[in-house]
């Protein structure tokens, strides 16, 4: 029999290849816009007509290319992305391939202007079914244009598969959003036969969002934030009342990439568990960021499929730091009465069931005895009913320090000086230490807790000045002389923009000048010589969120506040302020995280350290 294997031509191959790249016209856009961010475009222009049908077209002011590079990328396994196998593994671009533009040019007419920053005169180049119709030098401004028009000419069958021009716009606006969130760096536009449809400038991720799907999404917006060796969470939840019965605003990014997610979409799918109804689901916004090593992009051609190299811990962890950023905006000024109990429980200690509360008589119990370590019943902090879970960590830490002992006379004494009474209040006979003057030993029932003394205060200060802020109650001090803070003219309209709010937290302004503003009155909790720069963190910070809904942006500035406010590593406490720190942190509805959802606290448990020490 003679030979029968041949190589198929080119073109007939990169039709082959379009099949899989391209389905509708909004993988072209997906493909051109993902090109213009790989080229380090600042911003980004999206043209298109009749649903992409007719054009769907990308302007970038990127880095350009060269001629012979315009020439180059539009064959099949072109790239400037990667040289070496090891590079798929360490990928921070979009593109790879080096499939999109072959595969376009093989299913449309093409058009390609492009310009590098260092040359003189640009490219034009046009392309049909994969062939070069013309080349021409051309005047054109810095960064590429490609015009993709009549997709899928030369397979009518494809292009009759297409669906009516309202559902490919629908996918063309998807794509457009899911590249517009990953990048509020960037600025986007987009027209639609000639008008615009959306306008995005420059912004930060909040900001992005909001611009996108519109001003009321603001106040929706829960954030979540979490960073560990494994995984940086950053983003937004959608608060449960507004979950939807459509999975419309459901966007996970990896890296900056797009990616669908069923694992994951379930991990938030459960940290929403009793807060959502049946049928409806939760909306985010969550970016992930993780070490390029750890994922593989490769396994989907179109690349929103992604493996992960520890999907069980990323699920778990994304799980956690969404119920806390819900657990913290439980917080919010909503009178909720069927809030999940769980939420209020320090995640450690969800899962486990609380101790019976035992009651021990100590028969050697002396109170006229200076000795306050005989006492049986210690509770070391001063506590409320909030903090009772934390009783679990201390009960019994004291057990058998003082063993009853028999024949020793005891007192019942009805006689109580109102001394022994005062001390008792104040006593906290409860060891604490401090490390590095940075973290705060304690020893505890299981072994010792080591509190970080920056993020406690931190917490502390957030909850005061929170529930201050909501209930409209603030404490002031006076200053003894009005204080003259110097600030510049856009951050004192800042200032004023927010000045109700800061009053809430008990400041008091007097006097807005065009550069200064006179402060009357402070927070309690707040040093006169601290003021300055906690007003100068604050505006930094509001300027750089979207200061609009009331909860959003009373949680931005009370956060901001507690951040700048808090005592630093580095600063020396005593023996009273350290206790004191305690105690006020287990009043806290959230002792163990941050605001920013750091850990607060760890435990050390005996067992553990035994085991280091075989
Ligand atoms: P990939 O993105 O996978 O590398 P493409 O076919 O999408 O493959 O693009 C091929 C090459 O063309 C890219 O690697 C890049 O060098 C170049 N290129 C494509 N679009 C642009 C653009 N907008 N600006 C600059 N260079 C571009
Ligand atoms: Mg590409």
């Amino acid at each position: 029999m003679a030979d029968i294997i041949q190589l198929l031509p080119d073109h007939v191959a990169n039709q082959i290849a379009a099949g899989e790249v391209v389905q509708r016209p909004s993988s072209v856009v997906k493909e051109l816009l993902e090109n213009a961010i790989d080229a380090k475009a600042s911003s980004i222009t999206l043209l298109i007509k009749d649903a992409g049908k007719t054009l769907v077209q990308v302007t970038d002011n990127g880095m350009g290319m060269s001629t012979t590079d315009a020439r180059l990328s539009f064959e099949r396994h072109a790239t400037s992305k990667i040289k070496v196998a090891e590079d798929l593994f360490n990928l921070n671009t979009k593109g790879f391939r080096g499939e999109a533009l072959a595969s376009i040019a093989a299913i449309a007419h093409v058009a390609l202007k492009t310009k590098t920053n260092e040359s003189e005169i640009g490219t034009a180049l046009c392309i049909e079914g994969s062939k070069v119709i013309s080349q021409d030098p051309a005047v054109v401004p810095c960064g590429t244009t490609i015009a993709v028009k009549n997709l899928f000419y030369n397979i009518p069958a494809r292009r009759n598969f297409l669906k009516s021009n309202p559902v490919e716009t629908r996918h063309i606006i998807d794509e457009f959003h899911r590249v517009a969130l990953a990048h509020p760096q960037i600025a986007f536009t987009m027209l639609h036969n000639g008008s615009p449809v959306f306008e995005l400038p420059v912004s930060n991720m909040r900001q992005r969002i909001v611009n996108i799907f519109g001003t009321k999404t603001n106040e929706k917006l829960v954030p979540v934030e979490e960073e560990t060796d494994l995984v940086t969470i950053k983003g937004f939840v959608i608060k449960p009342d507004f979950a939807r019965k459509s999975r419309g605003e459901q966007f996970f990014f990896v890296n900056n990439r797009f990616i669908k997610s069923a694992y994951l979409n379930h991990a938030v799918s459960s940290a929403f568990e009793g807060l959502i109804q049946n049928g409806t689901h939760p909306g985010y916004f969550l970016m992930l960021e993780v070490n390029p090593k750890s994922i593989d992009i490769n396994i989907h051609p179109t690349k929103t499929e992604i493996k992960f190299d520890d999907e069980h811990a990323l699920y778990a962890m994304l799980r956690a730091t969404i119920k806390h950023s819900l657990g913290q905006f439980s917080i919010a000024p909503v009178l909720d009465f069927n809030k999940e109990s769980s939420l209020e429980t320090p995640y450690s200690y969800a899962g486990k069931r609380a101790v019976a509360p035992t009651i021990e008589v100590d028969r050697a119990f002396n109170p006229f005895t200076e000795n306050k370590k005989q006492n049986a019943i210690q509770f070391p902090y001063k506590r409320d009913k909030k903090s009772a879970n934390w009783e679990a960590l201390y009960l019994g830490l004291n057990d058998g320090s003082s063993p009853p002992q028999e024949g020793q006379i005891t007192f019942e004494s009805e006689e109580v000086t109102g001394k022994l009474f005062d001390n008792k209040e104040q006593e906290t006979t409860q060891q604490t230490f401090q490390l590095q003057n940075k973290y705060i030993v304690s020893p505890i029932k299981s072994g010792m807790m080591v509190i970080h003394q920056y993020r406690a205060h931190e917490r502390i200060l957030y909850e005061e000045l929170l529930k201050n802020i909501t209930l409209q109650q603030a404490v002031s001090q006076q200053l003894l002389f009005p204080l003259e803070v110097h600030l510049s003219k856009p951050n004192l309209k800042v200032l004023k923009s927010i000045q109700e709010q800061l009053e809430f937290t008990g400041f008091v302004f007097s006097n807005f000048t065009d550069e200064t503003v006179s402060i009357e009155g402070i927070p309690v909790a707040l040093v006169e010589s601290q003021v300055p720069q906690v007003l100068e963190n604050l505006v930094a910070d509001v300027v750089a969120e979207i200061p609009e809904a009331n909860f959003s942006q009373n949680d931005l500035l009370v956060k901001s506040l507690a951040r700048s406010m808090a005592i630093k590593a580095g600063v020396a406490l005593n023996k009273e302020e350290r206790e004191h720190l305690v105690n006020k942190l287990f009043l806290c509805k959230e002792p163990s995280v941050s605001p920013s959802n750091k850990p607060v606290l760890v435990t050390l448990d005996a067992i553990a350290m035994d085991k280091k020490f075989v």
